[in-house]
């Protein structure tokens, strides 16, 4: 079976290494003689998961005692509504910060639940930078600060976490998760939905502070309770076993294999260069949406001179099995999503594709 690159922004690309076990353990697992798909969530087996998957995490994040790591279900989107039901009572607020489409749908959804303001928003510039410390209107009695690290759609990352704020941060960290390092003490709660860069799509791995879990209100059904996913240690109800199951095997690749957090942000970082430099030499060929300093190191964003060189682009792209590779509706061009697992090889095929397909045109 011949594989392509695949450049998609999620589910997205996992690495072979993980693959090929999840290949072995789907007929059997080691001295069970029953699947991955087949095995319950109340066996010692998962619970050996469930224990390895947040030590594992705890381990790459370097994440204090005084935080909790859930399981949870419903993808980011429902953690929009999740976040205030469980944070915002009757009376109470909270700031967000909308650098790009899914900060923009977080606070729509927000707002369902709860008076949320907006300390930022860039769609005046089509949500190409981030807001300088200047431009945050913080207020003074929120309950949480709401950003998103890694804008998916536009190609626009946080460096660092928002300054200049009394409140917890909560972040949606979906498409950046365990791609760098994190100051975790920083944060009240960082959430992300596993398909961009830690598994398979079905499970939501959420950190909550204890603070924050102390706060949480108790009317919220069981089913999108923090607190009672901590208690029930996420086993409330049947769990996605081999959604999470894939997490514990990529945050083994991560410790065993890369070398834990840092190492990752190095290749990150190394392989995102290679496109941009392609991007800023192209003297104006490719046009990159976000602000140079805004970069994301996941989603490489760009556009070609017209929509009939975009498509012959696609089409040669394809045929060097580079795929996946058109970008969101809301921004067009080309979105190369680059995620941990993208090999280098899938990278240079690609940088080397732009130049020689800039050379032709
Ligand atoms: C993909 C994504 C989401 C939505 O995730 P779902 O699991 O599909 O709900 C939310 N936020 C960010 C930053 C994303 O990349």
């Amino acid at each position: 079976m011949e594989r392509v690159y695949n450049f998609s922004p999620g589910p997205a690309v996992l690495p072979i290494s993980v693959l090929e076990e999840a290949q072995r353990d789907l007929l059997s697992l080691p001295g069970l003689g029953v699947s991955v798909l087949e095995v319950g969530h109340r066996t010692k087996w998962f619970e050996g998961v469930l224990e390895t998957t947040k030590a594992n995490l705890k381990k790459l994040l370097n994440l204090p005692d005084n935080y909790q790591i859930v399981f949870m279900q419903g993808g980011s989107r429902l953690q929009f509504s999740t976040i205030p039901m469980n944070l915002l009572a009757p009376g109470a607020s909270a700031d967000y910060i909308v650098t790009g489409t899914w900060g923009q749908t977080a606070a729509e959804e927000a707002r369902r639940e709860a008076e949320i303001r907006i300390a930022y928003d860039g769609k005046a510039t089509n949500y190409d930078r981030l807001p300088t410390a200047a431009e945050l209107k913080l207020s003074p009695n929120a309950k949480y600060l709401y950003y998103t690290s890694n804008e998916t759609i536009q190609g626009v990352q946080f460096q660092s976490e928002p300054q200049g704020s009394q409140a917890p941060l909560i972040c949606d960290a979906s498409s950046d998760f365990l791609s760098r390092p994190l100051d975790m003490p920083r944060y009240g709660m960082l959430y992300a939905c596993a398909q961009k860069n830690a598994g398979p799509a079905g499970v939501t791995v959420a950190i909550l502070r204890d603070d924050l879990l102390a706060d949480c209100s108790k009317r919220v059904p069981t089913m999108l309770s923090y607190p009672e996913y901590v208690k029930n240690n996420s086993l409330a109800n049947t769990p996605p076993v081999f959604a999470i199951y894939i997490v514990m095997l990529v945050t083994r690749w991560l410790l065993d294999d890369v070398g834990g957090l840092a190492k990752m942000h190095e290749h990150n970082a190394r392989k995102a260069k290679w496109l941009y430099d392609v991007i800023d030499g192209s003297g104006g060929f490719y046009r990159g949406h976000a602000q140079p300093a805004c970069r994301s190191l996941m989603n490489v964003t760009f556009r070609l001179p017209n929509d009939d060189v975009e498509k012959a682009f696609l089409k040669g792209a394809e045929e060097r099995k580079l795929h996946y590779l058109k970008g969101h509706r809301s921004v067009g061009g080309i979105r190369a999503s680059i995620y941990n697992a993208m090999p280098d090889a899938g990278v240079e095929a690609l940088a080397s594709y732009m130049a020689e397909f800039r050379k032709q045109n």
